[in-house]
C-alpha cells in the first residue's frame, strides 16, 4: 500500500467507521456464535500471495462483525463502560503514524512531556492535592499505565520495596524473602479481583477485609484486622520461623531486633466505585489509619473517577490526601478509547527506585539532570505508546464543561431507570446509586434472578452482567453507551419488565 492508495483506503475507513458507530443501533448488541465460530471461515494459513484490501473489507462483515459485541451500542449496559470518542479515534490514528517507543525522554521527548502535562491537566480537572502533581519541581506526578490492574500491580511492588528497604535498614541481615514472607496487603471484600492478582503476581498475602452494610470498607473492620494480624504474628510467627529456619541464626537474630515488625501490613487498597455495585470506601476513615501504621495506601478509583471532574461528585474523593497512589480509568467513562489508566503518585521516587535499571543502551545525556522523566521506570514494559495525544485531543475538543455534561447525562439515565425500577413493586434496588450503575432484582430467590437474566440475554435486545452482593443474584444495568439516551432506558425497562412478567407467568403454572 503505497501513500496514494492509504489517502483513498484511509478516507474509506473513517467512511466505514462512521457508519458502523451511526448505525450502531440496528445491529443486535450480542452475537450468535458459538466458541470456535471463526476458525472454519477463514484459511488455516496465511496467504502466500497479497490479498486485495477490498477482499479484507468484505471479510469484515462477513467474519468478524457476526462476532462482536456491539459495546458501543446504546443497548449495552453490561460490565462497565467502555470509552469511545471521534477526537480519540483520531488521535489515535497519529499515535499509530508517529509510532514512537516513549520509555525515555529522549526516545521520544514529545511523547515523555506531553504525557506529563496531560496527567497535570487531569488532575487539576479532579482537584486532585498538588502532592500528586509534577508542576515545574514537584516530587509527585502522573503517568499513564495501560490499566487499573497494571497500576495496583505496580502500586503493590512499590511498596513492598518500599517497606522491605525500611526494614532491612533497620535490620541489616534480613532477608527479602524472610520479608516477603510476613507481608501482608489489605482490600475490601468488594475490591476488584485485579487486585487479588496483584497479590498473587506479588507473591505477598492479600487479606479482603468484610465491608459494611452499604459495602464501604469502615476504618473499624481495618483497625481490627490489623490488630488481629499484629496478635497473632508476634510470638506464633516467630515460632514459626525458628522451626522452619533453625540454621539461619542471623534471620533470627534479626527477627528479634524487629520483632516490632514481624507482621508486615504495607499496603491497602481503599475502591472508590467498587465493580459490583458502585460502593465507595471510606477514605476518610482508613486513610489516617493507613497513615499512623505508615501504610501504603492505594486508591483504585477505575470508573468512579471521571465522575470527580463534577464538583458535585468531587466529595467522593475525599481523604484521597492520605493516599500514596491514586489511579483510574478516562479509557472508561471520560470519553479517551483504550488504553488510558491514569495513576499519580505523591512521590516518584517510591516508583523510579523501586524498578530502576540502567543498561548502557538506553542511557541518555539529560538522564540524570533531575529535568526530565523516564517513564520506564514507572512501569513493568520497557515500550509504551504515545497515549497522551488521546487525552490532548479529547480535553481540547469537549473542554471541561463538555466532559462535565457527558459525565451528568449518564448520571441522570441512571436515575432514571431507578426510578422506574423502584415503580414496580415485584422489583427491588440493592445498593445505592450514585453514579451511573443500577444494582436491581426480582424480589425473591436468587434462581429467578438467574432465570430472568437468561431470558434477557437469550433474547439479545439489550446485554446485562449480574453480580453478587453478599449472597445475593443481582443484576447490573451500566449506563454505558456515548449515544445512550432516555428513550433507549426507557426502552430497555418495558423489555425486562415484559421478560418478568412472561417468568413470574411461566412459575404460577
Ligand atoms: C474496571 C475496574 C478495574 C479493572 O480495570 P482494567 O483497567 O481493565 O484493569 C479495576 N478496578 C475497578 C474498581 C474497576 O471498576
Amino acid at each position: 500500500m503505497n501513500a496514494d492508495e492509504f489517502r483513498r483506503r484511509g478516507k474509506e475507513m473513517v467512511d466505514y467507521v462512521a457508519d458502523y458507530l451511526e448505525g450502531i443501533e440496528a445491529r443486535q448488541v450480542y452475537p450468535d456464535v458459538e466458541p470456535g465460530y471463526l476458525r472454519p471461515l477463514i484459511p488455516p494459513t496465511a496467504p502466500q500471495e497479497p490479498d486485495t484490501f477490498e477482499d479484507i473489507i468484505n471479510d469484515v462483515e462477513k467474519i468478524i462483525m457476526p462476532g462482536v459485541t456491539h459495546w458501543h451500542s446504546p443497548y449495552f449496559f453490561a460490565y462497565f463502560p467502555t470509552a469511545s470518542s471521534y477526537p480519540a479515534m483520531l488521535a489515535d490514528m497519529l499515535c499509530g503514524a508517529i509510532g514512537c517507543i516513549g520509555f525515555s525522554w529522549a526516545a521520544s521527548p514529545a511523547c515523555t512531556e506531553l504525557e506529563t502535562v496531560m496527567m497535570d491537566w487531569l488532575g487539576r480537572m479532579l482537584q486532585l492535592p498538588e502532592a500528586f502533581l509534577a508542576g515545574e519541581a514537584g516530587e509527585g506526578g502522573g503517568v499513564i499505565q495501560g490499566s487499573a490492574s497494571e497500576a495496583t500491580l505496580v502500586a503493590l511492588l512499590a511498596a513492598r520495596t518500599k517497606v522491605t528497604r525500611r526494614l532491612q535498614t533497620t535490620s541489616p541481615g534480613l532477608t527479602q524473602a524472610a520479608v516477603m514472607e510476613k507481608l501482608v496487603a489489605y482490600a475490601s471484600d468488594q475490591a476488584h479481583s485485579s487486585v487479588e492478582r496483584a497479590g498473587l503476581i506479588g507473591g505477598v498475602k492479600l487479606k479482603a477485609i468484610p465491608s459494611d452494610g452499604k459495602f464501604a470498607l469502615r476504618a473499624s473492620a481495618l483497625q481490627e484486622a490489623l490488630e488481629r494480624d499484629k496478635a497473632a504474628g508476634l510470638i506464633p510467627f516467630f515460632f514459626a520461623v525458628l522451626y522452619q529456619f533453625p540454621v539461619h541464626s542471623t534471620v533470627l537474630r534479626s527477627y528479634k531486633y524487629t520483632q516490632k515488625f514481624i507482621f508486615f501490613f504495607f499496603t491497602v487498597v481503599a475502591t472508590l466505585g467498587t465493580t459490583s455495585c458502585c460502593s465507595f470506601d471510606n477514605l476518610l476513615e482508613v486513610g489516617p489509619v493507613c497513615h499512623k501504621e505508615g501504610v501504603w495506601l492505594h486508591v483504585d478509583a477505575a470508573y468512579a473517577g471521571s465522575a470527580f471532574i463534577c464538583p458535585e461528585f468531587r466529595h467522593l474523593l475525599d481523604g484521597v490526601e492520605f493516599a500514596d497512589s491514586f489511579n483510574f480509568n478516562p479509557h472508561k467513562w471520560l470519553l479517551v478509547n483504550f488504553d488510558c489508566s491514569a495513576m499519580w503518585v505523591k512521590k516518584r521516587t517510591d516508583l523510579t527506585g523501586a524498578f530502576k535499571l540502567d543498561p548502557v543502551y538506553l542511557k541518555h545525556s539529560h538522564q540524570d539532570s533531575g529535568l526530565i522523566t523516564d517513564y520506564r521506570h514507572w512501569q513493568l514494559p520497557l515500550g509504551r505508546r504515545f497515549r497522551s495525544l488521546k487525552m490532548w485531543f479529547v480535553f481540547r475538543l469537549y473542554g471541561v464543561t463538555g466532559l462535565q455534561a457527558y459525565i451528568r447525562k449518564h448520571v441522570q439515565l441512571s436515575h432514571e431507570f431507578e426510578f422506574l425500577v423502584r415503580q414496580d413493586p415485584r422489583f427491588e434496588i440493592c445498593a445505592e446509586v450514585t453514579l451511573g450503575l443500577v444494582c436491581f432484582r426480582l424480589k425473591g430467590p436468587n434462581s429467578r434472578n438467574e432465570a430472568l437474566l437468561e431470558r434477557i440475554n437469550s433474547a439479545r435486545k439489550i446485554h446485562l452482567v449480574p453480580c453478587h452482593l453478599r449472597d445475593q443474584f443481582v443484576l447490573r444495568f451500566a449506563i454505558c453507551s456515548r449515544t445512550v439516551e432516555s428513550a433507549h432506558v426507557r426502552l430497555a425497562w418495558e423489555h425486562i419488565r415484559g421478560l418478568a412478567a412472561e417468568l413470574l407467568g411461566a412459575e404460577k403454572e
